[in-house]
């Protein structure tokens, strides 16, 4: 059967048409195809949600230095290279002050029976114990030690829950260590998130306690963040 020309001109326009969508799908892929290789250029500068925390001199908290003495049981004396993560942890030993995990670490060098330790130890009371220095890895984060800073935090009891004192001392100690080695809350973790062990065990016990850490760390540096400077 013969076509008519309306036909055929029907069918050249139709022929148009798909070409155009084409080339709009092609477009379309080019463009997220640029999109992707800039965020994966610049992961950091593009992702929204990221706070990126600047938080004043003055926003170190109080804390003993009593660095352990280096031992191949609790300060092997390494470098810690580009610090990518904070991970907090229980110590397991209710009611025990943070001075007494200290020399539980110190003692170790002595007793060999393990390897164990941590840069920071959160008390009962509030108080901060550095244990070694932050250029230096700890042992308490196993495949993650050589990347990530320990914090080891006390509690009263067999839950594992802190107290209020302590709490507010993991939230100012957590958020200055993110200002200082500029990191957001993703790179906050439990030692459960390395090994799946049961530490700390209260935040793994309680997601949503977890989360609302992490809320509350995003708070602190907000209200205690550097204004930006106006040009006046
Ligand atoms: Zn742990």
């Amino acid at each position: 059967m013969n076509q008519t020309t309306s036909q055929k001109r029907y069918q050249r326009g139709n022929q148009a048409k798909r070409r155009q969508s084409r080339r709009k799908r092609v477009f379309l892929l080019a463009a997220v195809l640029v999109a992707l290789l800039l965020l994966w250029l610049d992961p950091l500068s593009l992702r929204p949600h990221k706070i990126r925390p600047q938080l004043p001199d003055s926003a170190r908290p109080e804390m003993a230095v009593e660095l352990l003495t280096v031992n191949p049981n609790s300060r092997p004396g390494k470098k810690l290279g580009k610090v990518k993560g904070i991970v907090v942890h229980y110590t397991a030993n209710p009611g025990s002050s943070a001075m007494d995990n200290r020399n539980y670490f110190e003692g170790l060098k002595d007793s060999h029976v393990t390897q164990a330790s941590a840069h920071f130890i959160v008390g009962l009371k509030g108080e901060i114990v550095q244990c070694i220095p932050t250029s230096e890895i700890a042992y308490a984060s196993n495949q993650r030690n050589g990347d990530t800073i320990a914090i080891e935090v006390c509690h009263p009891d067999a839950s594992g829950k802190f107290n209020r004192k302590t709490y507010d001392s993991l939230v100012r100690l957590t958020a200055y260590l993110m200002a200082r080695f500029d990191l957001d809350t993703d790179q906050v973790i439990r030692h459960y998130d390395v090994t799946g062990k049961l530490c700390p065990k209260y935040f793994v016990e309680h997601p949503d306690a977890w989360k609302q850490f992490k809320t509350d760390l995003n708070t602190y540096i907000k209200e205690n963040a550097i204004k930006e400077k106006s040009d006046d």
